[in-house]
């Protein structure tokens, strides 16, 4: 049984019970992890505390820090065999996709030691005998609640966000999902992190989840996750006054006009719905075509469908398993719902022969005519099904964008310069990508929604705000 990871020691949960870990590509349990409670972490908070408060951790400078990060960047690139495994068989990841989040994790440790030392506040025009200025503090303990779709990636963007502003970070990784967190906390403390920087307490989110948000001693949150959950967390949070980053679901639309470079579109449209078996928050699962272009467009999705091949992790096909059982039987909902509603399947890719039963796979599926108010067209499917339907004009073309309640990222595809801006600045949308799609994109661009997709920004330099309180100086001297 896996432990939690608490002041850089491997601690033995309180309640001696256990979480079996399945692996999705076969159904079976091969390992448990440790089912957190209040008590762990409760030791977990306070041992980021006494980082925070006494030291070392809150006592080194800002380089420091940095440097511990990008010793860890490193250490995690030595290691990425390794990691890449882990992740691979606890999430069902294609193996090329768990690199590519082992990579991605690196990257953020690279981005945010390199970034630790440059944030900081400003001195400002004030009335004459004043010297006004501005600090940028850590919040002191930070509290990340991670989901299981991309357990790496979403540590390197939050928890590296929050190390580099100085804060000392408790982390409740998803019960589906937790093994190379723990890992990567190890490998935290091999390069020199110090005792209670980095803690990982395992378990339900109703139990350790809650107890987390709750927890007196924690100052900050950052949330990803559902919408639902996000609403619970923020009303847990609110009661102590406690800032929360939300960074939750998606209904991405990927708006295509007939001027658009359909050979282009293709491959990137595919995969922004196919990439982690579509589990991903800024999937782009509405397809929205120009209708002129209809026909001719979903022609070419559907070979390129139709081509897709989903199995094991370990074969490293287009598509990995689903993370659970209950994540399948959920899609596969969707799919008898539009069945049912005379939604036509267009395309269809197909499972490996030799996948074993029991995984949780789903082939990709490619649904047409789509309408705007069916839930294949408002709600997260978190699987690799693709909702097209037709528009007929720009003022359509963001009607129906901007007809969920979601608002995380969108795609323009077009050749004509001044409608891609009106497009883009008419899209409710945390990012817009214009002829391009980077399913969050990079490690560089900020990162969040609007309307239930969340709110508060993670990536980028502009994270590293969220992580820290301005505190205004006045100095009157003459
Ligand atoms: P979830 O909300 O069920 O769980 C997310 C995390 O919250 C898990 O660690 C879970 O244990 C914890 N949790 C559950 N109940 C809790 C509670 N009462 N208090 C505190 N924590 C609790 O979501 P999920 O199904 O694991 O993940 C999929 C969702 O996450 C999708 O909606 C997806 O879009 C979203 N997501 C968003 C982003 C983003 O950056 N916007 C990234 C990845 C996933």
């Amino acid at each position: 049984m896996k432990q939690h990871f608490i002041d850089n020691r491997t601690v033995p949960g309180a309640s001696g019970e256990s979480i079996p870990v399945f692996d999705p590509s076969t159904g079976q349990v091969y390992d448990s992890i440790a089912r957190g409670n209040a008590t762990d972490i409760d030791l977990a908070v306070r041992a980021a505390r006494r980082a925070f408060d006494e030291g070392p951790w809150g006592r080194l400078t800002a380089a420091e820090r940095g440097r511990l990060m990008l010793k860890l960047s490193l250490k995690i690139l030595d290691h990425a065999d390794e990691l890449t495994e882990i992740e691979s068989r606890d999430c069902g990841k294609p193996t090329k996709q768990a690199r590519a989040d082992v990579t991605a994790v690196a990257r953020y440790f690279e981005y945010y030691g390199g970034a630790a030392d440059k944030l900081h506040g400003e001195t400002l025009p004030y009335q004459n005998g004043y010297t006004v200025l501005t600090l940028r503090e850590p919040h002191g303990v930070t509290g990340h609640v991670v989901p299981w779709n991309y357990p790496l990636q979403i540590f390197g963007r939050s928890v590296g966000g929050a190390l580099a502003a100085g804060n000392a970070c408790v982390v409740k990784p998803a019960e589906d999902a937790c093994l190379s967190l723990l890992r990567l906390a190890e490998l935290a403390a091999d390069v020199g992190f110090p005792p209670g920087a980095i803690n990982i307490v395992t378990g339900y989110g109703h139990e350790a989840g809650d107890a987390l948000t709750r927890h007196p001693g924690v100052d900050h949150i950052s949330f990803t996750g559902s919408p639902r959950i996000g609403v619970l967390v923020t009303q847990t949070a609110a009661e102590r006054h406690v800032p929360v980053t939300l960074e939750l679901g998606g209904k991405s639309p990927q708006i295509v006009f007939a001027d658009a470079d359909i050979d282009a579109l293709v491959p990137v449209a595919v995969n922004a719905i196919i990439q982690n078996a579509g589990q991903t928050c800024s999937a782009g699962s509405r397809l929205l075509v120009e209708r002129s272009a209809y026909d001719r467009v979903l022609e070419r999705l559907s070979q390129a469908f139709a081509a897709l091949r989903t199995g094991p992790a370990t074969q490293d096909l287009d598509c990995g398993p689903l993370i659970r059982k209950t994540q399948q039987e959920r899609v596969q909902g969707f799919l008898k719902d539009a069945e049912r509603d005379g939604i036509a399947t267009v395309a269809q890719g197909k499972v490996a022969d030799g996948a074993p039963a029991e995984g949780y796979y789903q082939a990709p599926t490619l649904l047409r005519d789509v309408p705007v108010n069916h839930r294949l067209a408002q709600e997260e499917v978190f699987g690799p099904v693709l909702a097209a339907m037709p528009f007929d004009d720009e003022a359509d073309a963001v009607r129906i964008a901007n007809a969920t309640e979601y608002g995380l990222a969108a795609s323009v595809w077009t050749r004509d310069g001044a409608r891609q801006l009106r497009i883009a600045r008419k899209v409710r949308s945390g990012q817009v990508f214009i002829n391009n799609y980077g399913a969050g994109g990079g490690i560089e661009l900020p990162f969040g929604g609007v309307k239930a997709s969340g709110h508060g920004r993670e990536k980028g330099f502009e994270a590293l705000y969220s992580f820290t309180v301005l505190k205004t100086i006045s100095i009157k001297h003459d």
